[in-house]
């Protein structure tokens, strides 16, 4: 059963007359147990959708859709898989007491991985649901793989009940599904020559593995360090070896790099990043492999259309990630708009200074660095540090640290978004 929580006017929905509370029940008969059915199922011309009205009421619709009309329904979110393994290196694990409440989610759900592209290691999936991957095509899914040897993987995943990965992975490539891999790089398990046959075995899957990427283990403050070691600048620049060897090879037999390092396993490593054209497209860019070079795009592409601005100094917050390309940017920047640009490169205190993704610095960083800027005329913020809701990670309303800053404050995902509005 799936719950409407909005219908949009002039859709499908709304001409069958139907509201937020109404229950979604069956299709042509067959029970909708989540989004996935109901996307599917009304794919159809014609269908026969069964309701339960908030009323209490069960309604038959016989619709035959015209081809252009939404079905304009919104559902309740829907409820997380949970995973089924104890990584050493879990992010959960690395959260002060005080993090955002869905941060300790231990999220694994392959719906989510087709979806939203977010990492799923199948560890949990059940007879249905490797038929509903198969019979919905879900493809590509986004896996994570960190080893193919079976018993390297149970260890890393701490999860003795593990399916196999590779026979997982054939099964569903011989269904017709792909894969984007990635392997999270935990310092004498799975790097050396497991990496070596990590690689070896998902480019012998042929076209099967879309992408693979290549991301350091990423620890905070309050990791479990006593079970897994941090990373190295020289375990990365070995990652970064082996990396390429892969990337020559696919690009002289496939035309394209497949093997991609996460951008910071390049700052880790001391190296710098690959030109865009070597991203081949940005197929991982959420995972942050190519998020620098892809931001630098962005920017070059939308100077031109950027407005002359009313602010004399713009302060541009972000992480020690992103901190050293901003001065490469900011010339152009501010000869497109006449504005000052001002850098405040934020060391995260709330999970330690390893951790470098302007995402995860915590609201009560970016008040600190407002507070008494009232020489600055706007201030522009990291989109991706607050959620849906406008909280950051250490739970601090966005609309307080607004409330509070002498000067109008932005979010941003690449400068442009947020300037082209401010003349
Ligand atoms: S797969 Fe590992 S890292 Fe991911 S949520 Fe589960 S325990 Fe945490």
């Amino acid at each position: 059963m799936l719950r409407i929580t909005a219908v949009a006017p002039g859709s499908l929905g709304a001409e069958l007359g139907l509201g937020p509370g109404d229950e979604l029940l069956a299709i042509n008969g067959r029970e909708l147990a989540d989004f996935l059915d109901w996307e599917f199922l009304a794919a159809d011309d014609a269908f026969i959708l069964g309701v339960r009205t908030a009323a209490g009421e069960a309604v038959e619709f016989d619709i035959e859709r015209p081809e252009d009309l939404p079905l304009g329904v919104t559902l309740e979110p829907p409820k997380i898989r949970r995973c089924s393994n104890r990584c050493d290196f879990c992010f959960v694990d690395g959260n002060p007491g005080t993090a955002r409440k869905t941060l300790f989610i231990r999220d694994d759900d392959y719906r989510l991985s087709f979806r939203h592209g977010n990492f799923a290691t199948l560890s949990n999936l059940k007879g249905k649901d490797v038929r509903r991957i198969l019979e919905y095509r879900l493809s590509p899914l986004y896996v994570s793989v960190h080893a193919t040897d079976a018993d390297v993987r149970r260890r890393l995943l701490r999860n003795p009940k593990a399916p196999a990965i590779l026979e997982q992975l054939a099964m569903f490539a011989a269904g017709g599904i792909q894969f984007h891999a990635q392997i999270v790089l935990v310092p004498g398990v799975n790097d050396g020559v497991v990496l070596e046959r990590s690689l070896a075995d998902l480019y012998a899957m042929g076209e099967a593995v879309l992408t693979v990427s290549l991301v350091p283990v990423a620890l905070t403050t309050f990791s479990r360090h006593e079970l897994v070691r941090s990373p190295t600048r020289g375990g990365a620049s070995a990652a970064l070896a082996t990396l390429r060897a892969w990337e020559r090879r696919a690009r002289a037999e496939r035309g394209a790099g497949w093997v991609y390092g996460s951008d910071e396993l390049y700052l880790l490593a001391g190296e710098p990043f690959p030109p865009a054209g070597d991203y081949d497209g940005f197929p991982q860019v959420e995972n942050g492999v190519g998020a620098v070079r892809y931001l630098e795009g962005l920017i070059a592409a939308e100077l031109e259309t950027l407005p002359a601005m009313p602010f004399r100094r713009v302060l541009v917050c972000t992480g020690t990630a992103m901190g050293a390309l901003m001065p490469e940017v900011f010339p152009a920047l501010e000869a497109a708009t006449g504005a000052a640009f001002e850098l405040v490169v934020l060391e995260n205190t709330y999970f330690g200074s390893s951790v470098t993704t302007a995402g995860l610095l915590p609201g009560a960083d970016f008040r600190r660095a407002l507070a008494d800027r009232g020489d600055c005329s706007l201030a522009l913020l990291p989109a991706e540090s607050v959620n849906d809701d406008g909280i950051f990670v250490d739970d601090v309303p966005l609309a307080t640290l607004v409330a509070e800053a002498p000067m109008p404050v932005r979010l941003s995902y690449h400068f442009t978004d947020a300037l082209g509005s401010a003349a």
